[in-house]
């Protein structure tokens, strides 16, 4: 699914967020910055050892903000390191947290002037963040991102999976029905 906002672009994928060729791609990192499981240890997996090098250099990442190094061995030329807030119970901070997660990546992007972004569902794995609620959140921050910005011109969210999909699916189907996107 894919809807239009101004002269951008909000699109859906089911698939894999290492196999994307978009200039760069977004990581659910962990505020050491350290390889981990998930879709983080995946990245690193397949981008080798040059993007933990990097990454290194940082530091920490504070929950809510995001860094960016190279892509290594990855189609993409970045990979944007961006920490989720872990779930506790929805009440100490997580929705802002998340949705700051997700604005700091893309403010990097406007910075680096990268024009097509791929993301994964941050914090929806081990952080635990329940999917429905995760999905508006990270949908309701991309489109007034893109509403205000007008850039990245491409924004892709790449789910991992039929149930993500479909969670995704149906909060922008209804975030579009409010908005009058399509
Ligand atoms: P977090 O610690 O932020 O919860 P995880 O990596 O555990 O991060 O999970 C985040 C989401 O990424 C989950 O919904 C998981 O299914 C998904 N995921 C795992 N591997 C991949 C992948 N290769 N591409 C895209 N998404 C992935």
């Amino acid at each position: 699914m894919k809807v239009k906002i101004g002269e951008a672009v909000l699109e859906l994928v089911e698939g894999d967020i290492t196999q994307q060729d978009t200039e760069a791609i977004v990581n659910a990192a962990n505020e050491q910055l350290i390889p981990g499981g998930g879709v983080d240890g995946a990245i690193h997996r397949a981008g080798g050892p040059s993007i933990a090098e990097e990454a290194r250099k940082y530091g920490r990442c504070p929950t809510g903000s995001a860094v960016i190094t190279g892509a290594g061995n990855l189609k993409a030329k970045y990979v944007i390191h961006a920490v989720g807030p872990r779930y506790r119970d929805g009440k100490h901070g997580e929705p802002e947290l998340l949705a700051s997660a997700y604005r700091s990546a893309l403010n990097i992007c406007l910075e680096k002037g990268i024009d097509s972004v791929a993301f994964p569902s941050l914090s929806t794995g081990a952080y635990g963040y329940p999917l429905p609620e995760a999905a508006r959140i990270a949908l309701k921050t991309i489109i007034s991102f893109l509403k205000e910005h007008g850039r990245p011109r491409l924004v892709r969210m790449v789910l991992f999976g039929k149930e993500a999909y479909q969670a995704y699916e149906e909060a922008l189907k209804e975030l579009a029905a409010r908005e009058g996107l399509s």
